[in-house]
């Protein structure tokens, strides 16, 4: 028998398959890890089995054996394995680093494995049992081994014990215990035990599904397919989630359910424990690296069918899958930053696929990217607009802050959501306000009339910069002077803007001394639970008044928030980035939903750009007619999805070599690619928007090219170019449409 291996190396010549004899004695199957020589100094290295097979291509006499087998079951699927090949040939990497994705990290060198135990185990019958303690007494009763004596009675009790246990029992037992095991009194046996044994929660009645819900759930069951399900909040989708999920297990088959982020979604994970139970895996990076192992492997063995995580849960271990669910699928998290840059949808795309998986992906606000896919019936809509139960989705109300600033009010609160505080306040009832920042949001605004900088060519705010003392465009580096007065209205009013969430908690302090206020943002959360401490606190009534980040924009479902306060829309609408209207409706429409849950509410939302038509839309809870309006923004600039960013960053210790680096690449893209030149929307290099990071320079290749039917062989040939490019002191990597472009 031979095994073709793929050995755990990054290097683009080992990307490719090896082959190894299989000794007898060595039992194994595809999926399994093991340890094979590799090299002409035969160096062990850890391979994964991708294939097995009775001949072998390799024409040599001198084949190599594998050592040895890393576990005794499959670490990967066949459809693991094929889902590695495709991303391989996607993204441009390789087999070892796409497989790496599919287990934990510390499994790799055998840094993490089985939690092992020892156990006792009393298995003498009633006689055996009055012999054994016979033989530690004395003739005439007496005790001849007391501690034995004591131990085997406790035995008696309980049967089986942890040494761990029996220790805590009887403390200074061990010497007693191994005399006893020694006598074939007791036996002492290794077991696996899991780090995080899953509590085993009350299980809950199922709801009766409403028509929307039973509609929804029935058209994604009747038939293998991929499908946008866009509900508004409060539509119930977890409910036709765990419908769908439970529909796949009577079938035998497993399904992923990924999440923008576990420790912001506890009620969705708590909800599918209660309902579903022992079958579920829950998969993030906030586990132990044991738990993280412990999950993984119940999945790989079978003994878990369903998995709750965030974006890396797509890489499972689960067979026969039947569906995989995203939800949230607008969040940005479901891109990773690491290389390979994949996204979950792609992923998600490849493996249902792979196993003729459905594939739903979820949202009250989706993506324009996932909704355009929807209008060329790629994805099918299945669609929930109304709230359960007929409540009504809340009423906004706009508030426009250059009136405030005309009336004197120099406060972040204006006349309006004071007011509205103050009544929640004084119902009882619980108000949640609402920052957003992302980075570096220092755009530059007249706080007169709400005028604010563009780039004349990007459709996209300038950045200040203070060390430059100027604007700049991140999308295609051009600068501004920073002006003394507004272009639009002629007043000093042009200021760089910016709100942190800090400072909306000393003012809200300050203005409602006597109500109890938690924060929720970067800073208070860093801990390992320390998410649910907050939610916890809050949901328990422990706090009138949580402030945050988009952090609490999310899935949160609080019955006694009457009031959601955006305090400045402006900090989202403004951030560099072409997505920001996109992204500033959707947080508008994902914080609107947090309130009136239950009873009505209220959300009050302060921005100095008032007509924007993202918070007019928002305002509306109308989904459809901002695609449209940003469909038509989007055409216009030529901005994705009618056309691809490709960006290059060089970074390096050395300023010259990242310099000479960036103009070596320049310069032979070129003339690699003279033939298409001309038709680029866009090719810029020179010093990144930040030029230094940590010590590190940074330059950049910024390009933009039409999404047409010549995209797929650019990117192409992009890669073939990229491989003949490498660099001394300096590393780059390649982003395509960056979410961020500092
Ligand atoms: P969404 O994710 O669409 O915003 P959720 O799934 O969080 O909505 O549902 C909102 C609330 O309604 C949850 O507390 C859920 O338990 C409850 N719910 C959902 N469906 C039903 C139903 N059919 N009957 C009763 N309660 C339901
Ligand atoms: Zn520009």
């Amino acid at each position: 028998m031979y095994a073709k291996v793929i050995i755990d190396i990054i290097h683009s010549e080992v990307d490719r398959v090896f082959e190894y004899k299989v000794p007898d004695d060595i039992t194994l199957d595809v999926g399994f890890r093991v340890h094979v020589p590799f090299g002409r100094a035969n160096t062990l290295r850890e391979g994964y089995v991708i294939g097995l097979s009775v001949k072998c291509d390799y024409q040599g006499d001198d084949i190599k054996s594998i050592t040895k087998v890393l576990s005794d079951f499959a670490a990967f699927t066949t459809g693991q394995i094929k889902l590695a090949g495709i991303m391989r040939r996607y993204y441009h990497t390789t087999l070892a680093l796409a497989l790496r994705l599919m287990f934990p990290a510390e499994m790799r060198g055998g840094r993490i494995g089985d939690k092992l135990e020892r156990e006792l185990v009393l298995s003498l019958d009633d006689e055996a049992f009055e012999q054994a303690m016979r033989s530690l007494m004395t003739a005439n009763g007496k005790p001849k081994a007391p501690k034995q004596l004591e131990i085997l009675k406790t035995m008696r009790q309980y049967g089986v014990l942890k040494t761990a246990a029996l220790e805590e029992l009887i403390p200074g037992s061990a010497s007693s215990r191994d005399a006893l095991v020694k006598k074939g009194l007791l036996e002492m046996r290794t077991v696996e035990t899991l780090r995080n044994p899953r509590k085993t929660a009350e299980r809950e009645e199922d709801f009766d599904l409403t028509e929307d819900q039973l509609n929804a759930a029935n058209t994604i069951l009747s038939a293998t397919g991929k499908y946008l399900l866009h509900g508004v909040t409060g539509s119930g989708k977890t409910e036709v989630y765990i419908h769908i999920v439970r529909d796949c297990l009577k079938r035998g088959k497993s399904a992923i359910v990924l999440v923008p982020e576990i420790s912001l979604t506890p009620q969705l994970v708590a909800m599918f424990e209660r309902r579903i139970g022992q079958e579920i895996a829950v998969y993030h990076s906030t586990l132990t690296a044991g738990e993280r192992y412990d999950e993984w492997k119940r999945m790989a063995t079978g003994h878990a069918k369903v998995v709750i995580g965030a974006r890396s849960a797509i890489f499972a271990p689960l067979k026969d899958i039947g569906v995989i669910i995203i939800d949230e699928e607008h969040e940005s998290s479901y891109k990773s930053d690491m290389h390979p840059k994949y996204t979950a949808h792609e992923v998600a795309r490849m493996r249902a696929n792979i196993e003729n998986a459905s594939l739903v992906l979820a949202s009250a606000t989706p993506s324009v990217e996932s909704y355009i896919k929807a209008k060329n019936n790629i994805y099918q809509l299945v669609q929930m607009p109304k709230r359960l139960f007929g409540l009504k989705l809340p009423d906004v109300e706009i508030v426009d802050m250059r009136d405030e600033v005309v009336r004197g009010n120099r406060t972040i609160f204006s006349g309006l959501l004071y007011s509205e505080i103050s009544q929640a306040l004084e119902n009882h009832r619980q108000v949640m306000l609402f920052i957003n920042r992302r980075g570096y949001s220092t755009f530059v605004m007249c706080r007169g009339c709400g005028y604010v900088e563009y780039c004349d060519r990007c459709e996209v705010t300038m950045t200040y910069h203070a060390n430059r003392g100027s604007l700049m465009c991140h999308y295609c580096g051009r600068t501004k002077r920073l002006r003394d007065v507004c272009p639009a209205c002629g007043k000093p009013y042009l200021k760089h803007y910016g709100i942190g969430t800090q400072q909306v908690e000393e003012q809200t302090k300050a203005r409602f001394p006597n109500a109890r206020v938690l924060r929720m943002d970067l800073d208070t959360t860093r801990g390992k639970d320390a998410h649910l401490k907050i939610y916890e606190q809050f949901k328990n009534g422990e706090a009138d008044i949580l402030i945050g980040t988009q952090m609490i924009a999310k899935g949160l479902d609080f019955a006694r928030v009457s009031l959601v306060g955006v305090v400045a829309a402006d900090n989202s609408l403004f951030i560099p980035d072409y997505r920001s209207p996109e992204k500033t409706f959707e947080l508008l429409e994902q914080v609107a939903g947090r309130a009136g849950r239950k009873d009505p509410g209220k959300v009050v939302v302060q921005t100095y750009s008032p007509d924007h038509y993202a918070i007019d839309f928002a305002k509306k809870h109308d989904f459809e007619g901002f695609f449209e309006e940003e469909m038509n923004v989007r055409r216009t600039a030529l901005l994705p999805p009618y056309s691809v960013f490709f960006r290059f960053v060089f970074t390096g210790k050395k300023e010259n070599a990242v310099r000479d680096a960036c103009l070596d690449f320049e310069k032979g893209f070129r003339e690699a690619f003279s033939d298409v030149f001309d038709n680029l929307l866009l090719f810029d290099y020179g010093e990144a928007p930040i030029k230094k990071i940590q010590g590190h320079t940074r330059w950049q290749v910024l390009i933009k090219v039409l999404n047409d039917s010549n995209l797929a062989q650019f990117r192409k040939r992009l890669y073939i170019y990229t491989d003949t490019k490498q660099y001394k002191d300096c590393a780059y990597g390649m982003e395509i449409n960056p979410q961020s472009m500092i």
